[in-house]
C-alpha cells in the first residue's frame, strides 16, 4: 500500500469497547468505479485525493483491500423503530473501519455502508444501491454546506454488482465518515441487557470522546445527558429552519454527537406545512416536520432512561427518586433550550440583529404570523426567506409574487417592517445578513432525483456533480444556480414519497 493511502487509524471503539461490536470483514465486489469523492472531507482527514481516485484507492473504497491499520467491525445497537424496542439491531450493512484524527485534531469514524452481511444482518442483503448512496452523499454535503452538524460521504463506489429490491438496481458503498456512530440505541443496547460494568465504559467512552472536559466532572453521566440534550436541541432548530424532515427519527438513527445521521427518506420541506411527511413507511406521520422537536424529545428520554443506572447513585428507593427527579429536569429543559436556539435562528432569517429580552413575545408572534402565512397560502418555505431578503432591500414583489393573496401579507410587511427599523442597520446591510442565513439552494426533491435517475439509469453523474455543485453554495443566488432554486410543481411534491435506503 503507497503511504499516501495510509489512514493512520487509531481504533478506539474496537479497544474499548470489546462486547459492543462484532468483528467482520467487507464483502469483495466485482467491479468497482468511483461515482464520488469528496476531495475537501479528504484533505480534512489528511489524505491524499489523487491515490484515493487510483485503482488501488478505488479497490479499498469498495472493500476490496481492508486499508492497513483498519479493524472492521459491526456495532451491536438498539433502537426504539416507530416507538418500538429491538433490544437487537446493530450495523447490519455498515461497518467501522476504524478512527482517523483530522487535521484539526478530531477523532473521526471511517465506516462502510452497503460492504455486505454482518452477524447483525437478519434477514437483510447488507447492501446499498446506488441511488440511496448518492443520496446520502448529496444530502450530507447540503447539510454541511448548510453549517449543519452532519455525518459526510468521503465517496461512494459502484460495485458493478445488482442489487434485488422492488426492482433490480446497481450496488454501491458508501464511506462514512462520522464524528462517532454512538447512538442512543447503543447505550439502550447494554441498558436493556442490565450489563452496568459495559454501560459505565460506554459513558466514559462517550465522555472522552464528545465531552471530555466532563471526565472528572460530579455526576458526569448527568452532564454527558446534559450536553446530548444541548446538541439535539441546536440540531432540530436547524432542521426546523431549513425545513429538513430527517424522515425516521428511531433512536437507532440519532447520534450522541449531535450530527444529523441515516440519511434514509429524508427530505426538504417546500410549500410550508409543519405535517409534512415524505417517508413511504411513516404512516401515522410520527416523524412529520412539525413533530421532530417533540421526537427529539422523546428519544432522549430513552436516553435518560438508558443512562439511569449510572445516574442513580445506589440502589435505595430514595436515590432512585433523586436520580430520576436529576434526570427528569434535564430532559425538562429541552423545550426552553429548543425554542431558544430555534428563536434565534428565526430572527437571523427575520433580519433582525439584536435579540432583546423586551421583543421576545413580539418577535415569537412575528415570526408565528409570517409561518402562519405561508401555511396559509401553501407558500414554498426556502424561497419565501429569501423573497423577504429582497423585501428588506426594499422590493416585496418577489415575496407577493409567492403568495395566492399577496394582500394579506401587508399587514405583516409593516410590522416586520417597523421591527426592524428598531435596529441601527442599514437596508442593504439587512438584506445581506439575510442573504447569509436564507438558501437560496437547498436539495429541491425533484432535482435530486433527477440527478439520481440519471446517474443509476445512465451512468450519467453530471446532473449529479453540477446538483453538488450547487448545493456546495447554497447561499449563493446566480444565474447558473437558478434552476436549482425553483420549487417542484405542486403536483410533484403532493405525490413526492422517499423510501427507506433498504
Ligand atoms: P435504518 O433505520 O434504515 O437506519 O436501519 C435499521 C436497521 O436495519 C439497522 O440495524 C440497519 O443496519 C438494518 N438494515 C438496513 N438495511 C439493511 C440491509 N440491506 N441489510 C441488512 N441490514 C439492514
Ligand atoms: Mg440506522
Amino acid at each position: 500500500m503507497s503511504a499516501s493511502l495510509d489512514f493512520r487509524f487509531d481504533n478506539s471503539y474496537a479497544r474499548d469497547l470489546e462486547g459492543l461490536y462484532a468483528r467482520c470483514q467487507p464483502d469483495t465486489v466485482t467491479a468497482p468505479r468511483l461515482l464520488f469523492l469528496n476531495r475537501p472531507l479528504a484533505d480534512e482527514l489528511g489524505l491524499d485525493a489523487v491515490p484515493l481516485a487510483g485503482e488501488e484507492g478505488v479497490a479499498m473504497l469498495a472493500g476490496n483491500a481492508v486499508p492497513a491499520g483498519a479493524e472492521p467491525l459491526a456495532q451491536a445497537y438498539a433502537g426504539h423503530q416507530f416507538g418500538h424496542f429491538s433490544p437487537q439491531l446493530g450495523d447490519g450493512r455498515a461497518l467501522l473501519l476504524g478512527e482517523v484524527i483530522d487535521a484539526r485534531g478530531h477523532r473521526r469514524d471511517i465506516a462502510f455502508k452497503g460492504s455486505g452481511r454482518t452477524p447483525f444482518s437478519r434477514g437483510g442483503d447488507g447492501k446499498a444501491a446506488v441511488g440511496p448512496m448518492l443520496r446520502e452523499a448529496l444530502m450530507g454535503e447540503a447539510m454541511h454546506a448548510l453549517g449543519i452538524p452532519s455525518t459526510r460521504a468521503l465517496a461512494v463506489v459502484a460495485t458493478g454488482e445488482s442489487v434485488y429490491r422492488e426492482r433490480v438496481l446497481p450496488g454501491a458503498v458508501l464511506t462514512r465518515v462520522a464524528a462517532s456512530h454512538l447512538r442512543v440505541g447503543t447505550f439502550e443496547f447494554l441498558s436493556s441487557r442490565g450489563d452496568g460494568k459495559a454501560l459505565r465504559r460506554l459513558a466514559d467512552y462517550a465522555i472522552a470522546r464528545h465531552d471530555p472536559d466532563l471526565r472528572d466532572a460530579p455526576e458526569r453521566d448527568l452532564a454527558l445527558l446534559r450536553r446530548v440534550v444541548a446538541r439535539q436541541a441546536e440540531l432540530m432548530a436547524q432542521w426546523m429552519n431549513v425545513g429538513f424532515i430527517h424522515g425516521v427519527m428511531n433512536t437507532d438513527n440519532m447520534a450522541i454527537s449531535g450530527e444529523t445521521i441515516d440519511y434514509g427518506p429524508c427530505a426538504f420541506l417546500e410549500a410550508y406545512d409543519p405535517d409534512t411527511v415524505f417517508s413511504s413507511i411513516d404512516e401515522r406521520g410520527r416523524y412529520a416536520y412539525g413533530n421532530q422537536p417533540a421526537i427529539a424529545r422523546w428519544n432522549l428520554a430513552r436516553l435518560a432512561e438508558a443512562l439511569l443506572p449510572l445516574i442513580v447513585a445506589d440502589p435505595s428507593e430514595a436515590a432512585v427518586r433523586e436520580g430520576v427527579a436529576q434526570a427528569t429536569e434535564v430532559l425538562d429543559d429541552f423545550p426552553a433550550q429548543y425554542e431558544a436556539a430555534l428563536l434565534r435562528g428565526q430572527r437571523a432569517k427575520l433580519g433582525l440583529q439584536l435579540a432583546r429580552p423586551e421583543d421576545e413575545t413580539g418577535d415569537r408572534a412575528l415570526v408565528q404570523d409570517w409561518l402562519d402565512l405561508l401555511r396559509r397560502q401553501q407558500v414554498d418555505f426556502t424561497l419565501a426567506w429569501r423573497r423577504l431578503a429582497d423585501a428588506a432591500d426594499g422590493d416585496p414583489s418577489g415575496l407577493q409574487a409567492l403568495m395566492s393573496e399577496p394582500d394579506a401579507l401587508t399587514d405583516w410587511l409593516v410590522r416586520w417592517q417597523a421591527r426592524c427599523a428598531s435596529e441601527p442597520v442599514s437596508a442593504a446591510e439587512r438584506a445581506d445578513a439575510m442573504r447569509r442565513v436564507n438558501p437560496f439552494v437547498i436539495p429541491r426533491n425533484h432535482q435530486v432525483e433527477a440527478a439520481l435517475t440519471a446517474a443509476f439509469e445512465r451512468d450519467d453523474l453530471e446532473p449529479f456533480d453540477r446538483l453538488l455543485a450547487a448545493l456546495a453554495r447554497p447561499f449563493d443566488e446566480t444565474p447558473d444556480n437558478a434552476v436549482f432554486g425553483q420549487p417542484a410543481p405542486a403536483q410533484v411534491t403532493a405525490c413526492y414519497r422517499t423510501f427507506c435506503g433498504t
